[in-house]
């Protein structure tokens, strides 16, 4: 820290991303990235002709991309925001609904970012307890006072909430703002997008990193009523408005436009997953149950931190979080059938004792 760094900030405590270690190559499952590349047909529309035109500022409104969302889910372009990844479109939608008297309130266990966006922009933050069962307690979201941001499947856990449940949340909290953090629906949750044509106090969120393989290409979008996407629009038109650059912009076209490929990839996602937490269970592993890219994976007899590193030593990453808790469970991506098949032969050498 340098002495010029305002005292708002000495407490921050920022986001701390999974590792991406280069000393050597390892079975990546750590960052619920998608194991596939980005559909063929996003590829294709990247080619130099396209590299060639960066010398020009990218469309600020994304009008194509927006419209191509728009109609794939049966919206209006001006339903829909996006953003440099759906981090940037949740620090917007923060900043634009909380303030001083306006918490933020969230699960307890959840996405790690959301905590961290309120101490960077100093908004009040309510962290509400887990069920036993490490799942979401909506009822106790009712009466909080303050915006609510649920990621449903949720972060960390992987666990559903149903469509009738946000809309029971959306009833009671009609004066507030709920966020929908869907970044892992398409794995097999129910998506309340088509709540957004009666409750102008929801907004979904979404990203192109996990279902559609672009992780790296930065590209988040909101879908919520025309005017709760103005207040986000606001924001980014006051921050950065050229958020999703050109080449991204076009990704993003191609791979809504690939709709085979989506659906490929998700499915065999699905499988593994299925196939992983057999294999898992067999072994005796404890696994919450999941409808998201990831399994939260606990193995009796070691902590969370001993299974990461015993892993890792293995030359598997997966991730160790840091809730209290989380500590006896490790989270694993689901990648390809192969990788499961090394992991799970890992694990039976750790219960063994001969790793
Ligand atoms: N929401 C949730 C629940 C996530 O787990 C993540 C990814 N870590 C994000 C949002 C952010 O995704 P991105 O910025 O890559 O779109």
């Amino acid at each position: 820290m340098s002495r010029f760094l305002d005292k708002r900030y000495y407490k921050l405590a920022p986001y701390v991303p999974g590792e991406q270690p280069q000393d050597k190559k390892y079975i990546k499952l750590n960052t619920n990235e998608s194991p596939f590349e980005p559909s063929p047909k996003v590829v294709k529309a990247l080619n130099s002709e396209e590299v060639k035109k960066l010398y020009l500022y990218n469309d600020p409104t994304a009008l194509d991309l927006r419209k191509t969302i728009a109609e794939y889910y049966g919206v209006k372009a001006e339903n829909v925001a996006v953003g440099n990844g759906s981090d940037e479109i949740l620090a917007f939608a923060f900043n634009a609904f909380c303030g001083k008297d306006t918490p933020m309130v969230c699960p307890k266990v959840s996405y790690g970012f959301y905590p961290v966006f309120c101490e960077m922009f100093s908004l009040p933050y309510v962290a509400v307890d887990m069920k036993e069962d490490l799942s979401i307690d909506v009822g106790k979201f009712y009466d909080a006072d303050g915006n609510v941001t649920i990621a449903n499947p949720n972060a960390q856990t992987g666990t559903l909430l149903d469509v009738n449940e946000i809309e029971k949340l959306l009833r009671r909290k009609k004066d507030n703002v709920v966020i929908v953090d869907e970044a892992y629906i398409d794995f097999g949750g129910e998506s309340c997008l088509p709540l957004i044509k009666m409750y102008d106090n929801l907004l979904v969120v979404r990203t192109f990193s996990k279902s559609r393989n672009m992780a790296g290409a930065r590209l988040g979008y909101a879908i919520g009523s025309k005017g709760i996407i103005e207040d986000v629009e606001k924001m980014k038109y006051s921050f950065n408005p050229y958020n999703v650059n050109r080449l991204t912009q076009l990704a993003g076209i191609e791979a809504i436009k690939d709709d085979d490929y989506f659906k490929f990839c998700t499915n065999y996602i699905k499988d593994v997953r299925e196939y992983t937490v057999n294999k898992l269970s067999e072994l005796g592993c404890e696994i919450v149950p999941s409808k998201a890219n990831f399994i939260l994976v606990k193995l009796n007899g070691t902590d969370g931190e001993n299974l990461y590193k015993k892993l890792k030593n293995e030359g598997i990453l997966v991730r160790f979080l840091s809730d209290a808790q989380l500590k006896d469970y490790v989270r694993i991506t689901i990648g390809k059938r192969e990788m499961t098949d090394i992991l799970v032969a890992k694990i039976k050498e750790i219960k063994r004792g001969l790793l």
